[in-house]
């Protein structure tokens, strides 16, 4: 195999957050400073993307690495308490994975598809498919903490 084709096959695919498009970042390339080639938009800007019902599936199934989901609603006070430490977790976290949220109240038909009973509750998907969830609020030590061991093998 070439020097070329290893490049490419360590490529990272990430789904645009704002038009969807696959883009395709070159491993030696740093991620966050990736743009969309189909728009421009950043890849990645340090905050969580709001996924919702229309964006969700292109999100989840176009990011290849892994991603993280916090599953919350506004009226709930624990998602609330735990949001700062979300944003601080992306900022974190980034490039090596893609964190997004989903309103729960704004898109019932992902909370009744992944049968969310309890809110926050987070899951994470690698390849499309969900590997792991925990439901409640925790603070940033121990949220790095369980993104890092829940998508080590993602
Ligand atoms: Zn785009």
């Amino acid at each position: 195999m070439t020097a070329a084709a290893d490049a490419t096959s360590a490529a990272r695919q990430i789904a645009c957050p704002k038009c969807l498009a696959a883009n395709r970042v070159p491993a030696d390339r740093p991620a966050e400073k990736a743009r969309c080639g189909a728009c421009g938009t950043p890849l990645f800007d340090g905050h969580p993307v709001e996924a919702t019902e229309a964006t969700f599936d292109a999100l989840i199934s176009r990011t290849h690495i892994p991603v993280v989901v916090d599953f919350w609603a506004p009226w709930c006070g624990p998602c609330r308490m735990m949001a700062p430490a979300y944003e601080q977790a992306a900022a974190q976290l980034e490039p090596q994975v893609r964190l997004l949220k989903v309103d729960t109240q704004a898109n019932p038909g992902l909370a009744a598809r992944y049968g969310i009973r309890s809110i926050p509750t987070l899951a994470v998907f690698g390849g499309g498919q969900e590997l792991t969830r925990q439901s409640g609020a925790m603070p940033l030590p121990q949220l790095l903490r369980w993104i890092e061991a829940a998508t080590a093998y993602a």
